[in-house]
């Protein structure tokens, strides 16, 4: 922040009786009179012009944008094993994640990590409300991103203000069109990036070079460019105030013991503009000058003096804000500070604060988390790496062939997740006699590439003189061994059929 308060310190103290003040409570969301649904439309209207701050928490939330961009922007970069490390190919229908290649078969851990995903938000909301909006959610990243775009090319709150009231000048024109341009190219860089987990990144680099993209390519690209340009140009914080359901639950995850920033209004009332020479205790006021900083750098417009409310992204702009006033008034710093409700209301300690994090319902989310992350882990690295499917041929049950021999017809479908070829040797047992060949070349043994699947018809007979008519539980075994020797065995039951 560049400049000082925008109401002056040393003004003398405010004479007026203060309004009788109470403590803040969460806003409710929902219902509301007809005044207050006319506010809020007014509001979605109103533009905001946040002004920059910086701070410990400015710098935090640098810090996460160039993180998550480096992972987001060079990811799909990544080469593992000779192809992109991470693909989400839905047109093979295999998702490659570094070592990994993840089939339709696996979506038992898509669910699990969704389930994953859901508590980890519970345990972080109840810790520390909606500190993800604020640090790490794409839409505050690509926000933050096109706003200091845009205060380069515009100028700061202020500039920008006057520069909109202007009337249409070749100046304005020139400022606005090379805004637009940087933004519509990092929004189109987004795009293709994102289209980039789906799509082979280096083949879509060089055909957006080249102009050689398909449709589908052109209007996916399109399509996540605009939703970008759009969301973090223009609705910005009305995503996160209206739009965005994790804003509406997220006020039963949060109650009196959760980390959030807070106005110490105990500290802070009765507000008011005063002189630094005053004592202010002396003449009765709180520590809040009034200058409403606190506001003007908030990205959704809020007052956090009015209490939590679920427009709050918990950024800390208001913080780094308030606590440079804070400095210049010699005043001690937090006044608005990450802290708990209770902690105001009850005069807790830090120490105490953060002792009370630790609360039954944080710990249950804790141990849920935990147990599912070591389920998780394990399932995925003991996760079998041949898959085998056996599928009776429905058409013919059993039939007696040449050479005296009952025979049943099978399909396998066999999958190979790994990423090398692997030989396969197959075997059936249960039945007196049983012998296994494929259909095509009347072997027991095939090869299958890497990484992918293979139907194979087989046929299963046994000596006519050895069974009598009935059904018999077979076991039939595929034998996976790798260029290296390595073995892996998977046994599928079935039944094999002997007619009268
Ligand atoms: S009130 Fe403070 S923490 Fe909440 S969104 Fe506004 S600036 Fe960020
Ligand atoms: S809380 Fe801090 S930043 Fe906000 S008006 Fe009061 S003194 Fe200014």
């Amino acid at each position: 922040m560049s400049s000082e308060p925008s109401v002056n310190p040393e003004q003398g103290p405010a004479t007026a009786a203060a309004p009788a003040w109470q403590p803040p409570r969460v806003t409710k969301v929902g219902g509301g009179s007809s005044p207050q649904v006319e506010k809020a439309l007014a509001d979605v209207r109103k533009k905001i012009y946040p002004r920059s701050v910086s701070g410990l928490f400015a710098h935090w939330r640098i810090a996460m944008v160039v993180l998550t961009q480096l992972i987001f922007y060079g990811l799909p970069w990544l080469q593992w094993n000779g192809r992109q490390a991470v693909l989400l190919d839905l047109a093979a229908r295999k998702f490659y994640i570094f070592g990994m290649v993840l089939w339709p078969q696996d979506v038992i851990y898509l669910a699990v990590l969704l389930v994953l995903s859901a508590f980890a938000l519970f345990l972080f909301t109840a810790m520390a409300g909606r500190l993800f909006c604020g640090y790490a959610c794409p839409q505050t990243v690509y926000t933050e991103i096109f706003m200091w775009v845009e205060r380069r090319i515009e100028g700061d709150r202020l500039a920008r203000i006057r520069l909109d009231e202007q009337p249409w000048t070749w100046r304005k024109l020139r400022l606005k069109a090379a805004k637009h341009t940087v933004w519509i190219l990092i929004a189109w860089w987004t795009g293709s990036t994102f289209i980039g987990y789906f799509a082979p990144i280096r083949e879509l680099g060089m055909g957006l070079i080249t102009l050689s993209l398909g449709p589908w390519q052109w209007f996916w690209m399109a399509f996540y460019a605009f939703a970008t340009w759009g969301n973090a140009g223009f609705m910005r914080e009305a995503v996160c105030k209206y739009m965005c359901p994790y804003a509406r639950f997220q006020s039963v995850m949060v109650d009196d013991d959760t980390y959030v920033v807070t106005y110490d209004f105990e500290r802070g009332e009765p507000r008011g503009g005063r002189s630094r020479r005053i004592d202010h205790k002396e003449a009765g006021m709180g520590d809040c000058v009034d200058c409403s900083l606190c506001v003007q750098v908030c990205p959704t417009g809020i007052d956090i003096r009015d209490g939590l409310q679920y427009m709050c992204i918990g950024c800390g702009a208001c913080v780094d804000a308030c606590d440079q006033v804070m400095e210049k008034m010699d005043y001690p710093k937090g006044l608005i500070r990450y802290t708990s409700g209770r902690a105001i209301t009850e005069g807790l300690t830090q120490p105490q604060v953060r002792k009370r994090l630790f609360r039954p319902r944080v710990l249950a989310y804790m141990a849920i988390l935990t147990l599912i992350s070591i389920a998780f882990v394990i399932s995925l690295v003991t996760r079998t790496t041949l898959r085998v499917d056996v599928i009776r041929d429905r058409g013919v049950l059993g039939r007696e062939v040449a050479g005296g021999m009952i025979e049943n017809v099978y399909r396998l479908q066999i999958i190979n997740t790994t990423e090398s070829p692997l030989t396969i040797t197959l075997g059936a047992s249960g039945v007196p006699g049983l012998s296994i060949l494929t259909a095509d070349s009347s072997s027991n043994s095939l090869e299958i590439d890497a990484a992918s699947n293979k139907l194979v018809p087989v046929v299963l007979r046994a000596p006519t003189q050895e069974v009598k008519p009935g059904l018999y539980d077979i076991n039939l075994t595929a034998t996976a061994t790798s260029a290296e020797g390595d073995e892996n065995v998977v046994v599928e039951r079935s039944s094999f059929f002997v007619p009268k």
